[in-house]
């Protein structure tokens, strides 16, 4: 018999990562009660006979032991807050799957870098003969790995999943960086940062904390931790301390007694923020005790994930890069930053309340024309007034046809929206799809 048998247990939102904690709650026979708000979530494939659609009730937490709640469900849902008030205990699929994962977590956050650098440490980590489980916030869900022994399991984690955490206790926990990103759920960055450094809250001494020595809001939290800090960053490193650096066409480490060079001359990957991503990431394998050639492999055999600074075609001279995943303005600062300017912008789509003032300087320097879309074209406008030449268009469609009519050989076009893409679209993935047909079709 396991804790779950017979137990009532709600899964609140059923998208990825609430069908699979249904479906592990089930096949440890569990009495479910699914939920989503939305009216038409499929249902065919769920294993409950209860399932509620649509607007939430509290009777349904009759009887309910245990609640699960995915990362989207908002922070004032009031069928939570109910569940709460009644001392049912709420979890996300995280904490769940936390709980039954057989191998050392190695859990990477930040506002941005978390799919590359997870991927990163999954493809060194495989390279050095390990059996990892690479997941979490990108792709399979934890949960999916309870159960099964690993080597070690890699994994992204948001900060709406870090809401919901009791347990949660990485032996390598990554802090990449900290910028405006989900001010439609948090009341600021502090808060938001708050979510994020409770990565850290399970860890004792015999863990790692890998943090980034560049970003201040992320080497601010050193002080506070139990677990031993490696820190990685750009330009000179620190005295003293655990530390990952660049040299040359190397990185050079410091963990302990441990001392290495990591050649860094196959590396492909563009801009400073990749060169910090292939710290964290090898930083956070020298932690598990990945030897360095396997290291030095996979790095040097990493390609760029799809929709982040992707190229994506050259036409009359022009060079054309999808970075629909920059959702954020950190992102697009980093996207500026690494490519060869003069570029023609491509930025807009739905606002989450961040600041955009931090693009102004990059499109001072780099831009010659920014072309805004979306619902938050009007007021990206007002923010960026006078730092580039602007235009807007209604939509992405607009926008290339402009971006191939006034770019000229050696200029260079680039999505990069600092905004979601659902005013318009699905996800980022299908807005960079959109926009990679239309430069195909010019
Ligand atoms: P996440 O999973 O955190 O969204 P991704 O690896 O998917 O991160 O990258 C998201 C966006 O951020 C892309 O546009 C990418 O080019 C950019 N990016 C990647 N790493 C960093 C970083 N370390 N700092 C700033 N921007 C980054």
């Amino acid at each position: 018999m396991n804790e779950f048998e017979g137990k009532r247990v709600m899964v609140v939102g059923l998208g990825v990562s609430g069908r699979a904690a249904a479906r592990f709650l089930a096949a440890r026979g569990a009495r479910l009660a699914l939920t989503d708000r939305r009216p038409d979530t499929p249902t065919a494939d769920l294993p409950a006979a209860e399932i509620h659609l649509g607007e939430d009730d509290p009777a349904w937490l009759a009887g309910v032991r245990l609640l699960v709640a995915s990362p989207g469900v908002p922070r004032d849902s009031a069928l939570v807050a109910e569940a709460r008030r009644r001392g049912v205990p709420v979890i996300g699929e995280l904490e769940l799957a936390s709980r039954f994962v057989c191998g050392p977590l190695v859990a990477i956050t930040g506002t941005n870098g978390k799919s590359t650098v997870t991927t990163m440490a999954g493809e060194i980590l495989k390279r050095a003969g390990m059996n990892v489980f690479v997941g979490g916030n990108l792709g399979v869900p934890l949960v999916e790995a309870a159960g099964r022994e690993f080597d070690a399991l890699v994994v992204e984690v948001s900060s709406f999943q870090l809401e919901t955490i009791e347990t949660f206790h990485p032996r390598v926990a990554v802090h990449l960086n900290l910028t405006d990103d989900h001010f439609e759920r948090y009341s600021g960055l502090e808060e938001y940062g708050r979510a994020k450094a409770r990565i850290f809250e399970n860890q004792d001494a015999g863990d790692f904390a890998i943090l980034n020595r560049d970003d201040r809001n992320v080497i601010a939290l050193a002080p506070g931790l139990r677990a031993r800090v490696v820190s990685f960053g750009a330009g000179e490193p620190p005295s003293t301390g655990d530390a990952i650096w660049p040299e040359g066409n190397s990185l050079e480490f410091r963990i302990g007694s441990r001392r290495g060079r990591i050649d860094l001359s196959a590396f492909k990957l563009p801009g400073r923020h990749n060169l910090a991503n292939a710290m964290a990431a090898s930083a956070a394998a020298l932690a598990i005790g990945a030897p360095l050639d396997a290291i030095g492999a996979a790095l040097a055999d990493f390609r760029p994930l799809a929709h982040r600074i992707e190229f994506v075609r050259e036409w009359r001279g022009v060079v054309f890069i999808d970075d629909s995943k920059a959702t954020n303005v950190g992102a697009v600062v980093e996207a500026l930053e690494a490519i060869k300017p003069p570029v023609v912008l491509i930025a807009g789509g739905m606002d989450k309340g961040g600041d955009y003032a931090p693009l102004r300087k990059p499109l001072r320097e780099r831009v010659k024309l920014a072309i805004l879309i979306g619902a938050a074209r009007d007021t990206m406008r007002r923010a960026l007034d006078g730092a580039a030449e602007i235009a807007t268009e209604p939509g992405l469609a607009d926008a290339v046809r402009l971006a191939a009519r006034v770019a000229c050989p050696g200029d260079t076009v680039m999505l990069s929206p600092a905004c979601s893409s659902f005013d318009q679209f699905r996800n980022y993935a299908e807005r960079g799809e959109v926009f990679k047909e239309l430069v195909r079709a010019l």
